[in-house]
């Protein structure tokens, strides 16, 4: 072997040497990627199905500006507020309130996660208002005809669905399954997720109300689609929002002016005004989890592009929209 042989032989070991070095460090950062796409496809993820108040969008007889623009086709129909949560690993779908907007939501959730072997894997209930469970009525001979589809909700929420028609009817068929929370009490809803009912103070006609904390892996989310005023609750939102990360409350109305000649002290909730300037001093990050639903057909900033939408946002919080996924 000559010296020039040896040093080629030197150097091409050398070179070689370099290459895998790339090599292996190219398929290890290809393989961090796909075991994070995997880790991030395999987490549960929540669909906002829908995002006011009972009475939908457009509302019924509502003959103002707000929903005349759908009938003028400026705005898209809304649907009654309410979240999917899917769990990608065990197939499983769970729905937090069954409003009347049920078909359409259903259709919606289907192009985005095809029931497995249960249309749901569990509904879960907030209110006896129309808009957070008359969907159920779908479950029943007439419609979907389900078998055994289990609704968590209140105690007394049970009692009136099983006590009552035509409730109470689904629930002798086996279409649905009640089965009541306790509040305040963390469920292990399977290996990944935990959901904890919670008193919020709202009307309390048929039921009592319930927010509900949704939590996997790291992530801890609030639902609160009604409440009375945030003041009336013995719990601080505000801290609620610091310890959570993503948040759905109520954003009914704008602000007090909204229902000329209506008593609003007989339908109260926290403004959307008023919720931003009790969290006004919160910081960029904490605001950006806010995400208001549940908004009522005379709320301005459920219109796309409206001044007060961009208010909103332009404070650094969200109206939350069908079809986003977190
Ligand atoms: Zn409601
Ligand atoms: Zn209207
Ligand atoms: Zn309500």
């Amino acid at each position: 072997m000559t010296k020039r042989n040896r040093k080629d032989i030197i150097f091409a070991a050398i070179y070689f040497h370099i290459m895998n070095k790339q090599l292996l460090i190219i398929i290890l950062l290809i393989a961090m990627v796909s075991v994070t796409t995997a880790q991030d496809s395999n987490s549960p993820y929540l669909v906002v199905l829908g995002t006011v108040q009972d009475g939908g969008y457009p509302h019924p007889g509502c003959d103002k500006a707000c929903c005349q623009m759908f009938y003028q086709g400026k705005e898209k129909k809304h649907y009654v507020s309410s979240l999917a949560l899917i769990d990608p690993i065990t197939k499983q779908r769970f729905l937090f309130d069954c409003t009347p907007d049920f078909t359409a939501q259903l259709h919606n959730l289907n192009a985005i996660f095809p029931p497995d072997s249960s249309l749901f894997d569990g509904i879960f209930l907030t209110h006896a208002h129309i808009g957070h469970y008359t969907g159920l009525m779908y479950l029943g001979k007439e419609a979907m005809n389900t078998k055994h589809i289990v609704v968590y909700l209140t105690l007394d929420f049970y009692e009136f669905l099983d006590q009552n028609g035509p409730w109470s009817l689904l629930q002798k068929n086996d279409n649905i399954s009640l089965m009541s929370l306790v509040t305040g009490e963390p469920f292990q809803l399977n290996e990944h997720i935990t959901i904890t009912p919670f008193f919020v103070p709202h009307r309390e006609e048929f039921s009592k109300t319930v927010g509900y904390k949704i939590s996997y892996g790291s992530k801890n989310i609030i639902f609160i689609p009604d409440i009375d005023k945030w003041q009336k609750w013995d719990k601080d939102i505000v801290q609620l929002v610091k310890g959570n990360d993503l948040l759905f409350i109520d954003g009914t109305f704008y602000n007090s002016n909204e229902l000329p000649g209506r008593d609003m002290s007989q339908i109260p909730h926290p403004s959307i005004e008023e919720s931003m300037t009790l969290f006004k001093d919160l910081s960029s990050a904490d605001k950006a989890k806010i995400h208001f639903i549940h908004l009522n057909h005379t709320n301005p900033a459920l219109i796309k592009g409206s001044k007060e939408q961009k208010e909103v946002e332009q404070n650094g919080f969200h109206i939350a929209q069908e079809g986003e996924i977190f």
